[in-house]
């Protein structure tokens, strides 16, 4: 799990380390994306959590013990940092480790991005598609309405695709399916096998 703590009592915006993903996101794209609903739910966060007696604790932490607004945002926040960071212009592909435990867990790493894509695809409205490990060892894809995300069913998130429609549709319109198998070559699975830890 990637551990997101406060600076000085505020969440920050993670820092993009790409201007587009050619084939995938767009700069237009991440300018209202990263720009403006990510930055609307950082701050929405950071005005909510004076008072609220979760301050100072880890992003996560504050998705495990919120509910309404205060969940919303955090959740929101958490997801987008994950998202956002785990994608590279020059990704790194997953290491043999990796490739064995998803084999193992799914039959091979395309049944794998298919089963992915399919849970993406058919998550009805707002919400993201996850990779997770469980506390013995096991990988499993959730879909996560919203703004959950799977720590709050005591799941280590690895991997996630955004399928809320401002994810995609200046790009890709309708075609979520597309977006979705667009992302991969853009994965860096360095950044995914790191959250393991
Ligand atoms: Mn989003």
């Amino acid at each position: 799990m990637k551990v997101i703590n406060p600076v000085n009592g505020l969440f920050i915006m993670p820092e993009l380390g790409y201007a587009s993903l050619d084939n995938a996101i767009s700069a237009n794209t991440l300018s209202f994306h990263h720009g403006k609903h990510l930055k609307a739910y950082v701050d929405n966060l950071n005005k909510l959590l004076p008072g609220s007696g979760l301050e100072g604790l880890s992003l996560a932490d504050v998705v495990r013990k919120s509910q309404g607004a205060i969940f919303n945002n955090a959740g929101q926040v958490l997801n987008h940092t994950m998202y956002f960071e785990q994608f590279s212009t020059s990704a790194k592909p997953m290491s043999d480790k990796m490739n064995k435990l998803i084999s193992d867990a799914f039959g091979s790493v395309e049944s794998f991005k298919k089963e992915f894509e399919q849970k993406g695809a058919t998550l009805f409205g707002s919400g993201w598609v996850w990779l997770s490990i469980d506390a013995n060892g096991k990988l499993v894809i959730t879909q996560q309405k919203n703004a959950e995300n799977p720590v709050t069913d005591g799941l280590n998130p690895l991997l996630t695709f955004d399928v809320w429609e401002h994810a995609y549709y200046l790009d890709f319109q309708n075609r979520r399916a597309d977006y979705l198998s667009a992302l991969w070559q853009y994965v860096d699975w360095s950044v995914v096998e790191s959250r393991m830890n």
